[in-house]
């Protein structure tokens, strides 16, 4: 059983939908003063009500410092300052680099990537008023440690993630704040389901668990890094997939 998180300022971007919504559920039960942050309002509005308890909503564009340093200000002023960050906001278009404008790279760098250093950098002030302060980014496995054809924006902005975490780690030491990042496997999400049955069918048969993973549990894994008991781990990162990763051929998978 962790500490309560009861009474908790959190911030989950891109907490509407799918993984981030399923943080935000996590979060919420376990007693939390929320807030999701989206540009979508009326997705923002749906998932508030779902949720209930004491969370709320913020209309941002992860990708704009303006908007994050705004809607960071915000939360902070309605919940009586911020404990935890949850960078998790994120796209995923797919696109094989022969048809891929430079703009797509940009823009995946720029919502996925340096989101992570714009929402950190809002949050500094926070955790340095309250001495204590926790971040959690979503990262994945596309990058860090598999590829998949069509996602070299993606996989390059998700290992630019845990680059960030190393140094970010180092500096944000010195306001008693962690960050470590979760790397989820393949999660049922309204993103993933974009991809198609196929996708998704062929995916589930990949991982030695044979299913895909729920949001919530990225959730709880969240929730891990956010606790008390997580207080000495920082720069660090968790593989979330349902043993994704480990086969070292089809046939090792067949023998299960
Ligand atoms: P999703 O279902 O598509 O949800 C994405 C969320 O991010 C939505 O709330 C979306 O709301 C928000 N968002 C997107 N762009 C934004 C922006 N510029 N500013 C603010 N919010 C923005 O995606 P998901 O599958 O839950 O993925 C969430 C995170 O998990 C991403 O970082 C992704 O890379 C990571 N991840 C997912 C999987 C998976 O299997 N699903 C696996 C590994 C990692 P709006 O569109 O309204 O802004």
């Amino acid at each position: 059983m962790l500490t309560s998180l009861k009474g908790k300022s959190v911030i989950v971007t891109g907490g509407s939908k799918g993984i981030g919504r399923g943080i935000a559920q996590v979060f919420a039960r376990h007693g939390a003063k929320l807030t999701i942050a989206a540009r979508n309002e009326e997705d923002l509005k749906t998932t508030v009500s779902e949720i209930g308890g004491d969370t709320r909503y913020e209309v941002c564009d992860v990708a704009d410092w303006a908007s994050v340093q705004a809607m960071v200000g915000s939360v902070a002023k309605a919940q009586g300052g911020l404990d935890v960050m949850c960078a998790n906001a994120g796209a995923f278009p797919q696109t094989k680099m022969i048809d891929m404008e430079p703009a797509e790279w940009d823009q995946v760098m720029a919502v996925n990537l340096k989101s992570s250093f714009l929402c950190v950098k809002a949050s500094i002030p926070y955790f340095e008023k309250a001495g204590k302060g926790r971040v959690v980014l979503t990262s994945s496995i596309t990058g860090p440690v598999t590829g998949y054809p069509g996602w070299t924006h993606y996989g390059a902005s998700k290992s630019g993630q845990l680059g960030f975490l190393k140094t970010a780690a180092m500096e944000l030491a010195r306001y008693n704040t962690t960050i470590n990042a979760v790397m989820p496997g393949n999660i049922y999400t309204e993103g993933l389901q974009d991809l198609g049955e196929d996708y998704l069918k062929t995916m589930a048969n990949s991982i030695p668990l044979k299913r895909l993973g729920d949001v919530e549990d990225i959730g709880n894994a969240a929730l891990f890094f956010a606790s008390d008991e997580a207080s000495y781990i920082t720069g660090q990162q968790i593989i979330v997939d349902g043993g994704q990763i480990l086969p070292e051929s089809l046939e090792a998978l067949e023998e299960i």
